[in-house]
């Protein structure tokens, strides 16, 4: 039996649900995944993920089918990149197997808080490992703590699908990074806090951030990519070496390619923006936020006049949630069923 939860009112954020499921990594090898209820963990006051930012995360969701079918979007590929991120700052990676492992025995032990198809909602998934083990000097922890958490969840902004405002890096705050490369760390989000903050307070959704080299080339938009449709109808994304590989930008060039979009990742200089019909944001929370306007030094495009969003990214958006939640076939083998017990 479903939860009792008003699913059409739900927003997202943290809820609690049964439990949770967590591993160690000690004396060299991952132990059994254990259910917890317990929304607290003792923890060791110098593990290094507290004091050397050895944290990293992935967010994926579970969809209920209209068949009453349990499935993941994608999941492989969080596996694959949470295994880069865990290389990319020393901590022990995750295998595969075990992540899928763990996904599923934590959705199935809370599928009660999986929202019933056609509200809307979805189930969020949130991975964890941190270093647990302690260390004065920076040192990789010994010790290692996997954890995933799931919670139901509905639209990311209450708005809904709504064009939202960015505004670019320099206007906010010049020295904002925009995190230490392709990989999905804690510590990006800390440093892009501040930046995010001034320009909710300027009345701007989210940052749009540049290169951080020349800040000159468009990279991405807080924790969302950044993609736009041309005059010549075609999808552009940003090619750079710090942009978080989006999983949803990814299913969102396959889609852009059998649309006829020509899709393309390239540099795209800021400038570009006054050139383009469309352009959005995309992510596994949001899928994708239509972009309404871009203010960068005294000048701003507006891209929905009307207050709607364009053609190209309703197209983009009804086709890859119509997949997600299997309306529609799946062509890509995108859509994996939760297996039962
Ligand atoms: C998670 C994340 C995204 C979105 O990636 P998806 O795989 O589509 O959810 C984009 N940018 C950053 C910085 C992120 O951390």
């Amino acid at each position: 039996m479903k939860a009792n939860i008003n699913w059409k009112e739900i927003g997202f954020g943290y809820y609690k649900t049964d439990c949770h499921i967590r591993y160690v990594w000690r004396d060299g090898k991952w132990g059994p995944g254990q259910l917890h209820q317990d929304e607290f963990m003792p923890m060791h006051i110098a593990a290094t993920a507290l004091h050397y930012g050895q944290a990293v995360f992935e967010g994926l969701k579970a969809y209920e089918t209209k068949d009453g079918r349990s499935v993941l979007f994608r999941a492989v590929e969080n596996a694959k990149r949470m295994i880069r991120s865990a290389e990319k700052t020393l901590m022990q990676p995750v295998p595969v197997d075990l992540f899928m492992e763990a996904v599923h025995k934590t959705v199935r032990a809370n599928i009660r808080f999986l929202p019933p198809h056609g509200y809307g909602a979805s189930m969020y998934i949130r991975p964890i490992l941190i270093g647990t083990g302690p260390q004065i000097g920076v040192k990789p922890a010994d010790e290692y703590v996997f954890m995933v958490l799931v919670m139901p969840v509905g639209p990311y902004f209450k708005t809904g699908f709504k064009p939202v405002k960015l505004i670019v890096e320099e206007e906010v705050d010049r020295a904002a990074p925009c995190g230490v490369g392709d990989v999905k760390v804690a510590g990006n989000y800390a440093a892009g806090m501040r930046a995010s903050f001034a320009a909710k307070a300027k009345g701007y959704t989210e940052v749009l951030y540049l290169d951080a080299k020349k800040k000159k080339y468009i990279d991405e938009s807080g924790p969302a990519n950044f993609f736009a449709i041309t005059k010549d109808d075609r999808y552009v994304t940003p090619e750079s070496p710090s942009i978080l590989p989006s999983i949803t930008n990814m299913s969102l060039v396959q889609l852009a390619k059998d649309m006829k979009l020509k899709p393309k990742r390239r540099r795209i200089s800021v400038e570009e923006i006054f050139d383009f019909k469309e352009a959005g944001c995309c992510g596994t929370a949001a899928v994708i936020t239509p972009v309404g306007s871009i203010t960068w030094r005294d000048r701003k495009v507006d891209y929905c006049p009307d207050g709607n969003p364009g053609k190209r990214c309703v197209e983009l958006y009804e086709r890859l949630t119509a997949i997600q939640r299997g309306d529609i076939k799946d062509p890509y083998g995108w859509v994996t069923e939760i297996p039962a017990e």
